[in-house]
């Protein structure tokens, strides 16, 4: 555990008890600070007293007074000003008690703690933190994979496993990789990572940061301490940034997807089918994707572009990085193959749940049996259907149904309403070499409690059919 010490003796207000809040509380608490609990669901309530913290009501004005708090840690689930602010964030404003999450005490202990020097008195540990709008997940799961595979000490947390205070402090030379969420990097009052990997800007949780512009700014603010910097520039957003950052940050590389970068300076593209880095105006290396067969699709090849970049500025050379790229396994619910079942593949992608990540999960397929719906975002999915040539029919599922089948319009579709039934329709209509994918471009909350629980629906359903295939 990363232990908070810069509020010993003082009471700090933690907000949400989740995963983030209760970790933050408990390194408060081994830092001698007082953490004082609260979340709005009696749930969360319990699960504080029941870890032994003191519970107080936050929304009340009375808790900032008298002795009041040093601070007050907000988790990422919690609003702390659009759509509207938390009542307690508004009391801590009003008495001028600082906001922070759980990122800020991380790097601010990070900041000031000093490891122990090893033999060769080379001690810096690094951290790298990655964001973006799709792929954070995977693009620092394999950074985190390539590290482990190159024979270094590694470790992933963030927004993915472990929250940031469950982290250990690093040994020398140790790499810490975090996945950090606009939610994180918006209200954290430090973010000092050594290096940092923008990936792409698409529109998505925008009712937190009140339109495009604030969510891009709540990522920009990674960037503000001036790290090594890599940035895709597949979208203007990425390509204003990496402008922004020339002659403040150390090194910026920019990754592109969909296109060459020729650049004096290092860069890192895709084309046909490899992963090319550019130096000094030529080729210095380059990888053929098609042997790192869990990074299918131009969208993974950016995941990669960004993960190799920032391994070869973490001091890694190219024939270290292509062992972590070609034996990468993959994580779950993202383009995921659960079965093969009589030549039909099915496909969890359950994490695509905005119109971006889905876009991408089409692009990867022909032939396919669409499963699509849920708690719907802003826009539905006609910007998807450009795309409609390679779906042979559509299963909708959840409240976005009939918003979502007015919008398909000619195309097939069927009103599956459950998941489980739009994957046992869905397999009685496939043939040999169609796929079925679990795409939702939607949230999962109006059916399951999150991603993770309707993608393993999902792969239930689909076991399910296999013992009935008797397969
Ligand atoms: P995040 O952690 O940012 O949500 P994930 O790696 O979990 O990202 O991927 C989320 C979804 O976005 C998945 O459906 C995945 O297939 C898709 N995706 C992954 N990488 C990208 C990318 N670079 N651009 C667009 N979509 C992507």
């Amino acid at each position: 555990m990363i232990v908070i010490q810069e509020y010993a003796g003082r009471r700090v207000g933690v907000l949400g008890m989740g995963r983030s809040g209760l970790a933050a509380a408990a390194a408060l608490e081994a830092g001698g600070a007082m953490p004082v609990c609260w979340d709005d669901n009696e749930a969360g309530q319990d699960t504080a007293r029941q870890a032994g913290f003191t519970v107080e009501d936050l929304t009340r004005q009375r808790a900032f007074e008298g002795d009041g708090l040093a601070a007050l840690i907000v988790s990422p689930g919690i609003p702390h000003l659009f759509p509207q602010p938390h009542k307690a964030v508004e009391h801590a404003w009003s008495a001028q008690v600082p906001v922070d999450n759980d990122i800020g005490l991380f790097f601010r202990e990070m900041f000031t703690w000093e490891p122990a020097a090893d033999d060769d008195g080379d001690t810096a540990p690094v951290i790298i933190a990655v964001t973006g709008s799709n792929g954070k997940s995977t693009c620092s799961a394999l950074i985190n994979h390539i590290f482990c595979e190159a024979g270094r000490e590694v470790q992933l947390g963030g927004n993915i496993g472990v929250g940031v205070l469950g982290l250990t402090y690093p040994r020398s030379r140790e790499l810490i990789v975090l996945e950090l969420s606009s939610y994180q990097t918006e209200l954290a009052r430090h973010l000092s990572p050594d290096i940092a990997v923008f990936l792409n800007l698409s529109d998505d949780h925008l009712d937190r940061h009140a339109g495009r512009g604030g969510y891009f700014a709540a990522k920009q603010r990674l960037f503000r301490n001036g790290p090594k910097s890599v940035i895709g520039v597949d979208e203007v957003e990425g390509r204003a940034l990496q402008s922004a950052l020339l002659g403040v940050a150390e090194t910026v590389v920019p990754i592109a997807s969909a296109h060459s970068l020729k650049t004096e300076s290092r860069s890192v593209f895709y084309r046909k089918n490899h992963l090319v880095e550019y130096a000094g105006g030529k080729q210095v290396a380059s990888f053929d994707m098609r042997e790192a067969s869990a990074l299918r699709g131009a969208h993974n090849a950016q995941n990669a572009a960004a993960a190799y970049a920032a391994c070869r500025l973490a001091g890694l050379g190219p024939r270290q990085i292509e062992p972590g790229l070609r034996s990468f396994p993959g994580l779950a619910h993202r383009l995921e193959q659960v079965a093969e079942i009589g030549g039909v593949r099915f496909v969890n992608d359950s994490k695509a749940t905005n119109v971006d990540a889905a876009e991408k999960s089409l692009l990867s397929f022909d032939n396919i049996r669409w499963i699509v719906g849920g708690k719907p975002k802003d826009g539905g999915i006609t910007a998807l259907l450009p795309l409609m040539e390679r779906v042979k029919k559509s299963y909708l599922i959840g409240d976005a149904a009939e918003a979502f089948s007015v919008q398909l319009a000619a195309h097939p579709y069927v009103i599956a309403g459950t998941l489980e039934q739009a994957v046992t329709l869905a397999a009685a209509d496939a043939g040999d070499g169609d796929t079925v994918l679990l795409a939702p471009a939607c949230a999962s909350f109006d059916q399951f409690s999150d991603f993770e629980a309707r993608g393993d629906a999902f792969r239930h359903a689909v076991n399910r059919l296999g013992k009935a295939d008797g397969s």
